[in-house]
């Protein structure tokens, strides 16, 4: 047996859709209130990416600041990740601690137990994998002893994975096997899902698996889609196609926020960005140049300014979009919002041409 080819199944992404504009009583985007998330509550359902060149304590307290949040990155000593902890918490920020499935994720474990930490991201390129629910449940059996914790769990894309992991406990499931700006999985595995379906079908999935087994006293099992995303535009298709949260690398990636040191190149004020399995985020974690298989890659971007800069312009588009779908809130808009499949011809008309 081979794999059959698909013959009906047609997956898009962001430029493949647009949004229909709809009748709207939307006096100002000031009206609009984005606040969203029935489990993390945010004032804005922003999350900065959990990577070593986007969130470490500055990234989270700023994002934070913004009504957001930001998911620090496993990529650290335990003792590094403890003091970073202890900052959020002294700037009143929640904090949530990222975890992996290895040896080196035990370590992190503890220390977040050791501070009773209630936010937790099980984070895993194919997150649709035996080692993610065991840790998922091992998170959920530690943390009883201190009243429990939320639990994120990815990277998935397909039914089964979002089942899988829900069944395995997870509160929220992080969507987007190889959308990501920075990301060569695709080129190199050749797997992938087409961002904005794999959004659709895990939000599909959970809906089902909520009506099944669900607890109705408890919130929904909720979707963040990750990756990928470019522009305000692209936020608001992800959550018409039924994401709850957003997660940012490259929006963010040239905040002053970032862990990283600014540098001038090419007559820019600029930053590193990089994708957490290229070749440069391996070999800085200590992996021989024989033993990295890279998965992603790296670039240095322009500086864009402050955390509450780049969120402000988002903010703004994000309730203009609203606006056009006539609603006040991203729940109203999430009911309201209608996709129409766009030709190429079409994506071309609608960014700027016919300039000199
Ligand atoms: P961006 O917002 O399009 O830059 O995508 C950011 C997302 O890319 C992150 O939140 C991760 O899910 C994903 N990602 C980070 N590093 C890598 C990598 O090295 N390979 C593939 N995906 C990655």
């Amino acid at each position: 047996m081979v794999a059959k080819l698909p013959q009906t199944t047609e997956a898009l992404t962001y430029d493949d859709v647009l949004l229909v504009p709809g009748l709207s009583e939307v006096n100002s985007r000031h009206d609009v209130d984005l606040a969203h998330g029935r489990i993390l509550r945010l004032g804005i359902p922003f999350i900065s990416s959990n990577m070593d060149t986007v969130t470490e304590e500055n990234m989270a307290i700023a994002m934070s600041n913004e009504g957001g949040m930001g998911i620090i990155h496993r990529f650290l000593t335990p003792n590094r990740l403890d003091q970073i902890i202890k900052r959020c918490r002294t700037n009143n920020v929640p904090v949530c601690v990222s975890v992996g499935i290895n040896q080196d994720s035990n370590e992190l474990l503890e220390v977040a137990l050791a501070n009773q930490v209630i936010l937790f991201c099980v984070d895993v390129a194919h997150g649709h994998h035996t080692g993610v629910a065991e840790r998922i449940k091992q998170i959920k059996i530690y943390t009883k002893s201190y009243g429990g914790a939320t639990v994120i769990a990815g990277n998935v894309a397909t039914r089964e994975g979002a089942l899988y992991l829900a069944d395995a406990g997870a509160d929220i499931i992080k969507v987007g096997v190889g959308p990501g700006s920075h990301c060569t999985t695709r080129v190199v595995t050749g797997h992938g899902m087409p961002q904005l379906t794999a959004v659709s079908i895990v939000h599909g999935a959970l809906v089902d698996w909520w009506l099944n087994n669900g607890d109705i006293k408890l919130p929904q099992i909720e979707v963040i889609a990750d990756g990928g995303i470019r522009n305000s535009g692209d936020i608001a298709k992800a959550f018409a196609a039924g994401a709850d949260y957003v997660m940012l690398g490259r929006l963010l990636a040239g905040c002053e926020e970032t862990p990283v040191d600014t540098i001038f190149h090419n007559g820019r004020h600029s930053k590193v960005y990089r994708g957490m399995a290229s070749f440069e985020a391996q070999k800085s974690r200590g992996r021989s140049d024989k033993k990295i298989i890279s998965e992603g890659v790296r670039s240095i971007i322009p500086l864009s300014g402050s955390v509450a800069d780049v969120i402000g312009e988002l903010r703004g588009g994000l309730a203009s979009a609203c606006s056009y779908t006539g609603a006040l809130n991203i729940a109203e808009f999430k009911e309201k919002a209608k996709f129409i499949r766009v030709t190429h011809n079409s994506y071309i008309e609608g960014t700027p041409h016919g300039r000199e």
